[in-house]
């Protein structure tokens, strides 16, 4: 269950400081937020996924269980890595899912924090302006998604990256799904601009700690495996611009594999209410570090080092 502590995972770096004048200017055409870090100088952060339900499925124990966590390690935000409203998104602003999903379920003091979501499959499949609309703000200040977006911290930068548009098959074989495309058209040009939006913005971040955000799995030894479109176009831009960690969804699981030609680590925490699927991928036990097909999340410590502690 959630509240089995599972494993402490200890990556640690060498990190050479390297302190110069940072250009704050930035042509990148994705949108920028600041969050200020601890005085101490550090980063403390929960990562939920694949959460709402309407407390069903322990959702609402996930979330009790996040609240015990973040009681101790007081998180200074939440990232969410998307599928936020089950099963089809959100109708509207209007549709009560938002506060039975998400306000009335995150109640614990030390979750009420700035939530910084990014879109998953399901959400494209309702009303996918309805989640980016500022009056959800207004309804919930912790709530903040966008398609795409950088957040950057004194520690840390994270590069938010909507990652649906990319799967080839929510286009070709939608089943008897309905996809919410409007702003993705045409979806060439927006990938293309996505990707090297990307791309200049991890050239110009001087960030000791690089972490892109995306729903999707990149390495996961669970139910949806690799999404290969996201290994084709956007592992390169990842591996050229030395990326420390992608974190992501999608399956329902805590997962952490790590590569054998590079630093980048992938790491899954999308066990926010439905899950214990029951299966798992063959993968090189060198590289698969963690793999829990259960419920949880994960909780994130930086300094010049990172502490990860799934739960
Ligand atoms: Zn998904």
């Amino acid at each position: 269950m959630a509240s089995k502590n599972l494993q402490n995972i200890i990556l640690l770096y060498n990190i050479i400081l390297i302190c110069g004048l940072c250009l704050v200017y930035s042509k990148a055409e994705l949108p920028r937020f600041e969050h200020p870090i601890k005085p101490d100088g550090s980063l403390s952060i929960l990562v939920v996924g694949d959460w709402g339900r309407r407390g069903a499925y322990n959702q609402t124990e996930v979330a009790a269980q996040m609240a015990k966590i973040g009681d101790q390690v007081e998180p200074d935000f939440i990232i969410s890595t998307g599928d936020n409203f089950y099963e089809d998104g959100l109708t509207g602003v209007d549709d009560p899912a938002f506060e039975e999903s998400f306000s009335n379920i995150y109640l614990g003091p030390s979750l009420q924090k700035q939530w910084y979501n990014v879109l998953g499959n399901h959400d494209y499949r309702g009303d996918v302006l309805a989640q980016l609309d500022p009056i959800l703000r207004k309804k919930d200040s912790k709530w903040l998604c966008l398609r795409s977006f950088i957040l950057n911290t004194d520690v840390a930068e994270f590069f938010f990256i909507d990652t649906t548009p990319f799967v080839d098959k929510y286009f070709t074989n939608p089943k008897h799904h309905k996809y919410d495309w409007r702003g993705v058209l045409p979806r060439d040009e927006y990938l293309f601009n996505l990707l090297k939006d990307l791309d200049t913005a991890l050239k110009e971040s001087s960030s000791d700690w690089k972490i892109v955000v995306g729903h999707h799995t990149l390495r996961s030894a669970g139910k949806h495996g690799i999404t290969f479109e996201l290994e084709e176009r956007l592992l390169p831009v990842l591996q050229e611009n030395n990326v420390d960690l992608y974190v992501n969804g999608h399956d329902h699981c805590l997962e952490h594999i790590s590569s054998p030609d590079s630093p980048l680590q992938f790491l899954t925490s999308g066990g926010g209410s439905k899950a214990w699927r029951g299966n798992i991928r063959p993968w090189s036990p060198e590289e698969l570090k963690l793999y829990y097909d259960g419920q949880g999340f994960m909780a994130m410590k930086l300094t010049k080092l990172l502490f990860l502690h799934f739960t």
